[in-house]
């Protein structure tokens, strides 16, 4: 083949929707020498069947960005490469059943109107106003969302694929990639059945053949991706002469329905019906040996399998009566893949240097705009212009083995429009990674969640507390755990507390040069030998790319210690820079860490027995031993009392929790530690702390040394901003919260307008106040300002802080 291609700058795997809209995407930002390829035809994969529902609904601010962005690429794409396509924006009405769906819609709609989207709350008449056919008299309300509509799956690829190809990209069909083989250089040579392509770049777009394409990237330290496939079905109707009538009458389809709380969308197609359920009593498929994946399933489908969905249907036949006049003409059931968290996997592939993910999509059509636009940001910028934490694929880490993703996929699939209340812990895939002092917790009443796979305590029940999923069920700050989280605040303001936080992310890093190195890598400065503090490294727009506690041992010898979620993400961070003589080594599942606060922690530390200098100052570690056990301490604590955190070896752990809690350190959880550190005004990661927002928004301007001589990333934008100021702020902000507090990315108000957004808030037990962290326009950055944060719908009256911890000012306590 004399026009085959046998160099791209990038290879992309897989001609589904996202694969096109990939390289699409790269060859807009001036990438037109790629290559994509697609075994058979392009969609042949889940792309083909689907239905084609394009929502921007989500309460995820990355996901509605994503979403939103791909109906305004869709609304405009087949005028911009010239291919006519079905693109009907009818609107979409999301039913509430309950007061908390109705929260949760204010919320979004909040949300919406912060992205520039009219979403609006309709009354059960406003709901009958636009939908004649549907019943109303149990509904409370419901989520209107303009934007809502459905397009041609298949058409809106090749729209795609043409304006790629209209810029210069290529497009093999028929054409499967066979493996891969990274150079010494980092490069790769991708093979196919007709020769050979040398590219910079790979991306793994293959949907749901995603896991076996990434076997071939383990040799260059890739892992398993982690994923399953669901079957998903959905029914179309025949025809029904009232909706042609009222089709004709009205000018317009009806708006899509979903009726969440009962799990379905039912959508008008051509003068009929398609619904489509996520039913509970769901199907894994190629999950098990005796229903193995085969090794080509393109544009095929399962039979249909109604008896699952029929309960389901017959709720939809009651909503809209109209439904049950007709027939089922035809189903669906077709392969639809899920991650664990039923996020699409879109960014760097873990462990392997120029190879990324776009993959795993369970909404690839309303997503596969936004997620094209992310891709080549990623692979053309380094970054993104939203932080994408939430589809990163580095947010897993080595938990998520089959059974995992398995039992993760299926849960998520069940619950597929379940609200996210904030108390709740989802209860597929746990226990896998127990702390060695992990049935003391749970004897002592810890109600666990799960943190990279690791258990950790996030509250402590006492005998009699309701401890039921159902309790959990509310957006409130009110229910069980609260009286629980106000003594174990108290505790740790009063006495002493203890939290065991197995798999806290921990690196090494030694060698001659090691301290220089590290220089050059942050923004700010480095501890002395025997100390330690909080360093972060920027992007190249000077945002905040992460957060590292260093604790320097020896000139050269350090322990980089960050979120236990970050583990991948940061190690990556410092290996893809590394240079050669120096030793990266990652030790998070090796060590513990118990962190015992409270103002009596040296009297408790001085009881059990231990040699170390308990008058060391803030911001000291020492090699110790404690109740007779070799251990790290580190003077520091971050819900901001008298404290250490002790750094022990697993086969410590247990001993040593145990002597902390029989010496009289009460237990607390992770909600007493986050509203601790709240009223320190200390950050939490991708949170606080995200790509969103530059160091110097984010009010940590004491971690940026510009003079310094090293050229650390972003410190040329961060110089820029500096000379022009920021045009938003980090703020600390008490609430007037009435039930709830401020979940992430609540709009704050100021005069009619919107000036800025929550990045956390919780209830502040010391300071007895309702506390959100946040973003604010610059000028308004002024302590007594007053704002307003709208939560879960309501306007809540709040005030601009002083730029100090609410919680002990001066620091007088952590230093005593
Ligand atoms: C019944 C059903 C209804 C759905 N409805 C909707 C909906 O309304 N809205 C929505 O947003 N989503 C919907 N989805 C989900 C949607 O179909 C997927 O999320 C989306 O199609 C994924 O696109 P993709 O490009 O990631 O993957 P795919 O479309 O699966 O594309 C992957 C491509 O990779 C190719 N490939 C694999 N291996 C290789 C190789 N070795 N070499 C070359 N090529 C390879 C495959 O042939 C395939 O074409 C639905 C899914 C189902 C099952």
């Amino acid at each position: 083949m004399s026009d085959f291609p046998t160099r791209a700058r990038v290879v992309i795997i897989g001609g589904g929707v996202v694969g096109t809209s990939s390289l699409y995407h790269l060859a807009k930002a001036g990438w037109t020498d790629c290559v994509l390829l697609e075994k058979n035809e392009l969609t042949a994969g889940s792309t083909w069947h689907a239905a084609g529902n394009v929502p921007t609904f989500s309460t995820s601010w990355s996901i509605m960005n994503m979403q939103r962005y791909s109906t305004e690429l869709y609304a405009r794409l087949g005028d911009e490469v010239d291919y006519p396509m079905n693109y009907h924006q009818t609107g979409s009405i999301r039913l509430a059943h309950t007061a908390e769906r109705m929260q949760e819609f204010k919320r979004a709609a909040s949300m919406g109107k912060y992205q520039g989207m009219d979403l609006k709350i309709l009354t059960p008449d406003e709901i009958k106003e636009r939908y004649p056919f549907i019943e109303t008299h149990d509904l409370m309300g419901a989520l209107y969302d303009p934007n809502d509509g459905d397009i041609d799956p298949a058409q809106l690829t090749q729209a795609l694929a043409k304006g790629a190809r209209d810029m210069g990209a290529k497009i093999l069909r028929f054409t499967p990639a066979t493996g891969v083989t990274q150079n010494d250089d980092d490069t790769w040579i991708v093979h196919t059945e007709k020769g050979d392509i040398h590219a910079d770049y790979v991306v793994n777009a293959a949907g749901y053949y995603a896991q076996r394409v990434g076997e071939w990237f383990k040799p260059y330290g890739g892992r398993t991706v982690p994923m399953m496939v669901m079957s998903h079905q959905y029914l179309l109707s025949e025809e029904i002469p009232e909706i042609e009538a009222h089709t004709k009458a009205v000018g317009h389809k009806l708006p899509l329905l979903r009726d969440v709380d009962v799990s379905y969308y039912l959508r008008q197609e051509k003068h009929g019906f398609n619904l489509g359920p996520y039913e509970p009593n769901c199907r894994a498929h190629w999950a098990t040996p005796d229903d193995p994946m085969p090794d080509d399933f393109s544009f095929q489908l399962w039979n249909d399998d109604l008896d699952r969905i029929e309960d389901i249907v017959t709720d939809a036949m009651e909503r809209v009566p109209l439904l049950g006049t007709s027939g089922v003409s035809r189903v669906i059931n077709g392969p639809i893949p899920y991650a664990p968290d039923g996020l699409p996997l879109i960014g760097p592939m873990p462990g392997v240097k120029n190879a990324f993910e776009a993959c795993v999509f369970t909404f690839g059509i309303a997503q596969g705009g936004g997620a094209g636009k992310v891709l080549a940001e990623w692979i053309t910028q380094g970054f993104t212009e939203w932080d994408m934490w939430s589809c990163d694929p580095r947010r897993y880490t080595d938990y998520t083995d089959h059974d995992y993703c398995v039992a993760k996929g299926m849960e998520v699939y069940g619950h597929e429009y379940a609200m996210h209340f904030p108390w709740h812990s989802w209860p597929a895939g746990r226990d896998k990674k127990l702390s060695p002092a992990h049935a003391q917790v749970i004897a002592k009443g810890g109600q666990m969640g799960a943190y990279n796979g690791w258990e950790r305590a996030n509250w402590f029940a006492q005998p009699g507390d309701d401890t039921s999923e159902e309790a959990t069920q509310t957006w409130g700050r009110s229910g069980p755990w609260e009286q629980r989280i106000r003594e174990e605040c108290d505790a740790v303001r009063d006495n002493v507390g203890v939290l065991d936080l197995p798999g806290f992310s921990r690196f090494n890093l030694s060698g001659d040069g090691t301290a220089e190195w590290l220089r050059g890598m942050i923004t700010g400065g480095l501890p002395k030998v025997g100390r330690m503090n909080l360093a972060y490294f920027a992007d190249d727009r000077g945002r905040i790319l992460t957060e590292m506690s260093v604790l320097r041992h020896a000139d050269d010898f350090f322990t980089l210690i960050t979120a236990a979620t970050a583990q991948w993400h940061d190690f990556e961070i410092l290996k893809n820079a590394l240079p050669d003589g120096l030793t990266l080594t990652d030790h998070s599942t090796e060590y513990g860490t118990l962190i015992v606060t409270g103002p009596k922690s040296r009297d408790l530390f001085a009881a059990l027995g231990t040699e170390a200098d308990l008058t060391l100052p803030w911001l000291s570690i020492q090699p110790a031993t404690v109740a007779g056990h070799p251990c790290a301490l580190a003077r520091v604590s971050f819900a901001g009392e008298l404290g250490w955190e002790i750094h022990a070896a697993n086969d410590h752990i247990a001993d040593l929790y145990k002597a902390v809690t029989d010496a009289g350190a009460k237990p607390f959880g992770m909600w007493a530690l986050n509203s601790l550190r709240l009223e320190k005004g200390y950050r939490a990661w991708k949170g606080d702390l995200s790509t969103d927002y530059t160091l110097f928004q984010g009010g940590l301007d004491r971690f940026v040394k510009l003079d310094k001589p090293q050229d650390f990333r972003g410190k040329a934008a961060l110089l820029a901003e500096k000379q022009q100021g920021v045009t938003k702020r980090f703020v600390t902000l008490i609430v007037e919260a009435g039930d709830c507090d401020a979940p992430y990315m609540s709009t704050l108000w100021h005069n009619g307008e919107i000036v800025g957004e929550t990045t956390s808030g919780a209830w502040g037990y010391r300071v007895n106040a309702s506390i959100a962290l946040g973003m604010i326009r610059a000028d308004l950055a002024v302590a007594g300002t007053e704002i307003e944060v709208e939560i879960y719908g309501e306007r809540r009256k709040a005030t601009v802080q002083e730029d100090q911890p609410l919680w002990d000012a001066e620091n007088e306590r952590i230093r005593a």
